[in-house]
């Protein structure tokens, strides 16, 4: 089965400035603007500008120059916050939630980029 880009999800909407967001990073293909419910003190979405819905789906359909340009904005977000422990952050968690198991509340693909707190075990095991 096919997926259908939803062309007016909320990210969607972002992208079309439709809704108003808080932006950190945007690039030629990408936007990185702050998580409107933040599960952490730092809580950063990374998403491409193309109709993508999931990780598979841009992997699957983007130009090499759309996923080197997304790979990069979301190093380069982990850089400017200061979460990489290389540089003796405190490091960060990268989640991509996709599809029904994977609750995905919107379907356009995006990381999100935790950090500021130690973020606890990956999944509850109940
Ligand atoms: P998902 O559950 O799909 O992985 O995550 C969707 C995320 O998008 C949630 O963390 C939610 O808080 C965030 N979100 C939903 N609507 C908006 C919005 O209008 N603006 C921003 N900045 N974030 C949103």
């Amino acid at each position: 089965m096919g997926l259908n880009y939803d062309f007016n999800n909320i990210f969607a909407k972002i992208l079309k400035k439709e809704i108003p967001n808080e932006t950190v990073l945007e690039t030629k293909h990408s936007l990185a603007f702050k998580d409107i419910n933040p599960a952490a003190p730092i809580h950063i979405l990374v998403i491409p500008k193309g109709p993508y819905v999931n990780y598979d789906h841009f992997i699957s359909n983007a130009t090499d120059e759309e996923i080197i340009d997304f790979n990069k904005t979301v190093k380069e977000v982990i850089e400017k916050q200061e979460l990489d422990p290389k540089s003796n952050g405190n490091g960060y968690r990268l989640i991509a939630n996709t599809g029904i198991n994977g609750v995905q509340e919107v379907p356009h693909l995006h990381f999100h980029i935790l950090g500021g707190k130690n973020m606890g075990f990956m999944v509850s095991k109940t």
